[in-house]
């Protein structure tokens, strides 16, 4: 079922969630563990991720340094498959424009529809680590835009070349990004806000942002898009504090701000189990901030940790 159907039928904030897919080599026993908790709150969709390839050294004979490139979290199809065969949910992939072609990211689609997934998150990647800025893959897309307007032109029956005879619909529900301080790459707001109208006119059905910690930086993140014609969800992305190195890591990664008085309350803590405890608490009162503001879903990061959000969970559902 479509996420905006969900959101439709629904006449609370729905939870979800978003799970990383296991280095290669590991076992799904892992990622089962994480999810089953959560499926008490009854998701009705999980987002699967999709990393890009990165260089990695292997060490050869000799002390020599080999340089690979490999993608070390493949299997994001398989896992939406697995994980719709073993919970009877939703999955929502997410394809990237960085790494796969434009003929790739057909193929995947094609899985999409015999894999019965009707969701799919349309982004454009990150730089590789060893990049300054984002390159575009020989034959890939360069905007998640042009990512939408792929998947909008197979929901109308275009594949990239002819096909004969077409006997069954396609008809995906797109999501995009959004980002309530903004991404990184842009000179300003308003541009950004810009760009995520221009994805939604180029036929996306929702948006999931970017974490936040400052509702307010969400509420006026809304407010803006409405007030440019941007109609569709706007789905707030959630990440509980974990560690003292997430007030580090966070801001670094995902450009974002930290209010100071969750800065100060984890700087206090003890140990780490204080820092979890003060996370969660923090993220308990952010989210019955957002649900008496009627955001349509609470959409956290798992980042390959469950317990957390289990006990947030726990609290406001
Ligand atoms: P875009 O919408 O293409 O925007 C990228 C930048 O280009 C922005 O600054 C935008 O303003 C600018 N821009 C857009 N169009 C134009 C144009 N025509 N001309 C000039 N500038 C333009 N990354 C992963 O690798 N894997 C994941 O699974 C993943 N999941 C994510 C899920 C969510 C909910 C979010 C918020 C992010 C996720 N990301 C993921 C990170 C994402 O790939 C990065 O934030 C990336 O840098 C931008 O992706 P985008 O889809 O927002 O790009």
């Amino acid at each position: 079922m479509k996420i905006t159907d969900h959101i439709k039928q629904a006449d609370q904030a729905l939870f979800s969630f978003e799970i990383i897919p296991p280095v290669k080599g590991k076992s799904i026993q892992e990622l089962y563990n994480n999810i089953d908790p959560l499926m008490e709150f009854k998701p009705p969709f999980i987002d699967v991720t999709t990393s890009r390839e990165e260089f990695i050294y292997i060490e050869k004979k000799g002390g020599l340094l080999e340089k690979k490139l490999t993608r070390m979290r493949p299997g994001t199809l398989g896992i939406c498959a697995a994980i719709q065969n073993k919970y009877d949910v939703d999955t929502v992939p997410h394809l990237l424009c960085g790494g796969f072609t434009q003929q790739e990211t057909e193929y995947l689609l094609v899985d999409c529809q015999y894999l019965e997934i009707d969701n799919v998150m349309a982004l454009r990647g990150d730089a590789r680590k060893e990049e300054k800025r984002f390159e575009s893959t020989d034959g890939g897309h360069k905007y998640a835009i042009d990512l939408v307007k792929q998947i909008n032109d197979l929901n109308k029956g275009h594949y990239l070349h002819d096909v004969i005879e077409i006997s069954c619909d396609v008809d995906f529900c797109i999501g995009v990004a959004g980002y309530p301080e903004k991404h990184e790459e842009s000179p300003s707001m308003k541009t950004d806000l810009k760009r995520l109208k221009d994805k939604v006119e180029a036929g996306a059905h929702y948006v999931v942002t970017q974490m936040f910690f400052d509702n307010q930086k969400y509420f006026d993140f809304v407010k803006a898009a409405r007030d440019i014609g941007i109609t569709i969800p706007i789905i707030p992305g959630i990440k509980p504090i974990a560690t003292k190195a997430h007030l580090q890591l966070l801001p670094k990664t995902f450009h974002l701000d930290i209010p100071q008085d969750l800065v100060d309350a984890v700087e206090n803590c003890k140990t780490n189990k204080d820092v979890r405890q003060v996370g969660v608490e923090f993220c308990i009162e952010q989210c019955r901030e957002l649900m008496a503001h009627d955001v349509p879903v609470l959409h956290f990061y798992s980042m390959g940790k469950s317990d957390n959000i289990y006990d947030i969970a726990k609290a406001i559902f």
